[in-house]
């Protein structure tokens, strides 16, 4: 094995980075304060103008997939599916056809782990590695460099794209490829379990004369403490601003995902199953884009007041 292939991927690396939404422009700077340089990428131009705008001689804008491919070894996915980031690398004019053999992709997305096997398999075929590394923690934790890392792939590879992951937040290595995505569906599963079952309790709670607020800090001292009552509500839903940053559609996308996981091990889906339609209903309410935290806004329109 040549010395190259063992490396760990330290500044000033060049970083392909493709995907500068609500998480991927802060990660991005992250990789930026640490010393990378990156080639940036993202179906939006304007999107693009603004980050390397922003930051200045440490970025330039990709001039297409080939640019990308030919200038860095290293290409990050920070984009809304699995199925967005097989198009993106392996697509027409894919990045992964321009990129040098021994090239390794970092998959940030929350992708399906099952669709992740296949194309660690497929990128195997062309000498490319790929890491699942998805993330938790929302942007204010991509903002400040403190997300939760969940990292599937080979144990050598992982390890070379540890030194670029560190600035992002703390690394947790979850076993081969898939294992990161697989990880955070069922993180995902037990946020929006939590956020539903919070947005129950609060809304019967209410509704029998109990004051919400007081409710959520009875529950944070409790035993009954999520999630949900100790970020969501307090953050976003007692102050109706619903502005968490993670879209309602991408929460129903990872529970589909975390539902493809259990059902291919035969693992009992009984409240797994109830989750991923409350949020697929909701999703088709209030559409894809509204903030994940309407989802109690949802649930409150169901049932009519209790009448006095
Ligand atoms: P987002 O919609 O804000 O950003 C996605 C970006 O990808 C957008 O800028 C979009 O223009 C770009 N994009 C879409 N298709 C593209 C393509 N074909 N080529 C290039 N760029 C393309 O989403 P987000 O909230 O940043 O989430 C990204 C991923 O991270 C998702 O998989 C999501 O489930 C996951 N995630 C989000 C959060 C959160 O709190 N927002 C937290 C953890 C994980």
């Amino acid at each position: 094995m040549s010395s190259n292939a063992t490396i760990g991927f330290v500044p000033p690396e060049r970083i392909g980075f493709i995907g500068l939404g609500n998480m991927g422009a802060p990660m991005a700077r992250r990789l930026i304060g640490a010393g990378y340089k990156l080639v940036v990428s993202d179906a939006v131009p304007a999107t693009v103008e603004k980050f390397v705008a922003e930051s200045g001689s440490a970025s330039e804008r990709s001039a297409g997939a080939e640019r990308l491919g030919k200038a860095c070894r290293v290409i990050i996915t920070m984009l809304p599916d699995g199925k967005i980031v097989r198009d993106v690398l392996l697509g027409v004019d894919g990045v992964a056809h321009h990129l040098a053999a021994g090239s390794v992709v970092i998959d940030m997305s929350s992708s399906s782990p099952v669709g992740t096997r296949g194309l660690s398999a497929d990128l195997a075929k062309l000498g490319i590695a790929l890491v699942d590394a998805p993330v938790s923690g929302g942007v204010k934790k991509a903002v400040d460099g403190s997300l939760a890392i969940m990292v599937g792939g080979d144990a050598q590879t992982v390890e070379r794209c540890r030194p670029l992951l560190e600035p992002m937040g703390k690394v947790f290595t979850t076993g081969g490829p898939g294992t990161g995505h697989a990880m955070k569906s069922m993180n995902n599963f037990l946020s929006a379990a939590n956020l539903a079952v919070a947005a129950e309790a609060v809304i019967a709670g209410q509704r029998f004369g109990l004051d919400p607020a007081t409710m959520i800090s009875i529950f944070n001292a409790s035993t009954g403490r999520n999630s949900g009552t100790d970020s969501k509500f307090p953050n976003n839903v007692l102050p109706r601003t619903f502005n968490s940053g993670f879209a309602i559609g991408l929460m129903a996308k990872d529970l589909r995902l975390a539902l493809e996981v259990a059902r291919s091990t035969d693992a009992p889906v009984e409240l797994l199953q109830a989750c991923a339609n409350l949020w697929a209903q909701a999703e088709k309410r209030l559409g894809g884009k509204a903030d994940n935290t309407e989802v109690v806004k949802y649930l409150e329109s169901l049932a009519p007041q209790q009448k006095a």
